[in-house]
């Protein structure tokens, strides 16, 4: 079942900025977020999101990216 969430933003995920930290996935408070499979051109496999239903917009990830590889489209 899908968890209900307050407000719809799209998370965007610029896929060739990202390094693999992987913080985004460590600290998001819903554990919404996963390695992909396909790695990018630095080499590592970046975050996508499991389920589209369980991002809550809380926008973590967005300010916690050191790269700024994510960023919510409100
Ligand atoms: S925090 Fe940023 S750089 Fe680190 S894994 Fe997530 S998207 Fe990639
Ligand atoms: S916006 Fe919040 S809930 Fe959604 S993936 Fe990022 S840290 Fe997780």
């Amino acid at each position: 079942m899908k968890k209900p969430t307050t407000f719809k933003a799209k998370l965007k995920i610029v896929e060739e900025f990202c390094k693999g930290c992987d913080y985004c996935i460590e600290f998001c408070p819903v554990d919404a977020l996963k390695r992909s499979e396909r790695p990018n051109l630095r080499g590592v496999c970046p975050p996508k999101l499991k389920d589209e239903g369980t991002c809550i917009a809380c926008g973590l990830c967005e300010r916690i990216c050191p790269d700024l590889a994510i960023c919510l489209e409100r």
